[in-house]
């Protein structure tokens, strides 16, 4: 059992601080907003994940998981201490280094002696080096710094899941003494477990993430290829997943990539790259197909009806995949923008996204109670997130409910076969359209 300290209470600080208590570690989480603090002391969880607020009940009760907004507090006597706050990007593209450099600053006023410093958040390459200089130049009492990579590979929305069950774990140090004190914390997990260098484990995040992205943009230019020459792209990304040098993952074509890592950690390696005069041709396209792919619902539908002025539009979904709350960069967001300009009138439903959507799209759209009630009168609707709702929902009720049932679907939600029962009009990606 090890005395643990995690920095930034979000998706990734939350789940990991809480994985760390369940596998039997003493944790403290730290979040300089009082409100996250306040609703976790309340054993609610700020974020909807699968699974985490049964895990944070228990591991409370037990005594093994504190929170709290004060540094010191959490700092008092740990061994090691988690860095999970955000990196969002800047203009440019690059990552902000703000927040980590803040954390780095609040270590660097409350620890004494010696401290290993896991940096789970996203960071471009050379940064945890920075880490390490900007704790010890800036530490009030003489202070050893040991930092570790550890990047984070979760999926929101099976993030208890991917963090017991994980591919791989990736410790980066230039110390034994860190990497295997961090190897030693994270045994319960029974993962494999890769040591490299700092670097490699820095850029092994960024690495991962693009080339995912590439899949999906190589996928959804496939499918864009497709509608033209009459193939099912279905059919085409089971072909070819069946072929374990491709494998069937991220082969699922439709309206592009987004959330809070694929979008931001692809500019960030442009950026990267760009910092040591390489061009990254092949991530930039990637970029550029997927900011495309994402409005690909709007062309699909001007091209439909010409104008869509008017229009009443039942956006279905919101979050950037099913089973998280997260809106950050995702295409519902970009397709509701784009709508909007077009002048469609627009009303939105997710099962648990809403709050977040409501931050975000302000008073610019109605919000729906149901599925039910957004598609009420519609005179087409669009499908965005895949969500098991959305998929379930009976196809009669779409003709039943909408002033013209035309449905343009982002996410390849329903079979073709099934759809040609109703009298719906059906766009989907890569796929025949059905009248
Ligand atoms: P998040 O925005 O959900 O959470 C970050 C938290 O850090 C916020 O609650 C914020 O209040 C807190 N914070 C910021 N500065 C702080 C400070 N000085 N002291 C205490 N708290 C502070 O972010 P996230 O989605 O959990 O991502 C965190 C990092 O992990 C990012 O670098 C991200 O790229 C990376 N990552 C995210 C995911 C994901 O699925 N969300 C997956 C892998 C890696």
């Amino acid at each position: 059992m090890r005395k643990i300290a995690i920095v930034g209470t979000g998706y990734v600080g939350l789940v990991t601080g809480v994985c760390l208590a369940e596998i039997g570690h003493q944790v403290t989480c730290i979040d300089n907003n009082v409100d996250k603090i306040a609703t976790l002391l309340d054993g609610k969880s700020p974020i909807y994940e699968p699974g985490l607020e049964k895990l944070i009940h228990r591991n409370m009760a037990e005594k093994r998981l504190e929170f709290t907004t004060n540094h010191r507090e959490a700092f008092f006597k740990v061994e090691v201490i988690y860095l999970a706050v955000g990196t969002p990007q800047n203009r440019d593209g690059s990552a902000n280094l703000d927040c980590i450099f803040q954390a780095a600053r609040e270590i660097s006023e409350h620890v004494s002696g010696e401290i290993v410093v896991v940096v789970k958040s996203t960071v471009p390459v050379g940064t945890n080096d920075k880490i390490k200089q900007s704790i010890e130049e800036n530490a009030l009492s003489p202070l050893k710094v040991d930092v570790v990579s550890n990047p984070e590979f979760l999926r929101e929305g099976h993030a208890i899941y991917d963090t017991f069950h994980g591919d791989r774990i990736v410790i980066g140090s230039s110390s034994k003494r860190a990497a295997a004190i961090i190897a030693e914390i994270n045994e319960p997990f029974n993962i494999p477990i890769i040591h490299t260098d700092v670097r490699s484990a820095e850029m092994i995040k960024y690495a991962s993430n693009a080339f995912l992205a590439t899949k999906i943009s190589f996928i959804n230019e496939i499918s864009t290829i497709c509608e033209k020459v009459g193939a099912n792209i279905e059919d085409v990304a089971y072909g070819m997943g069946q072929d374990s040098r491709i494998g069937s993952q991220f082969l699922k074509a439709g309206i592009g990539y987004g959330g809070s890592c694929f979008p931001k950690d692809t500019k960030a390696l442009v950026q990267i790259a760009g910092n040591v005069k390489h061009t990254f041709d092949l991530l930039e396209s990637v970029i550029r197909i997927n900011n495309h792919q994402q409005l690909k619902l709007v062309e699909k539908a001007l091209l439909r009806f010409g104008s869509l002025k008017g229009m009443r539009v039942a956006i279905l979904g919101l979050a950037f995949k099913p089973n998280t709350d997260d809106v950050r960069e995702a295409a519902s967001i970009v397709l509701v923008e784009r709508l909007l300009e077009e002048g469609g009138r627009i009303t939105v439903y997710d099962p648990v996204a809403m709050d977040n959507a409501r931050k975000i799209l302000m008073n610019e759209v109605n919000y729906a109670d149901s599925l039910r009630e957004a598609l009420y009168q519609a005179d087409m609707a669009l499908i965005v997130t895949e969500w098991d709702e959305i998929k379930e929902f009976p196809l009669e009720e779409f003709e039943k409910l909408m002033a013209t049932p035309i449905i343009f679907d982002g996410r390849n939600c329903y079979r073709l076969e099934d759809i040609e029962q109703y009298a719906i009009e059906y766009h989907s990606i890569g796929r025949a359209m059905i009248k």
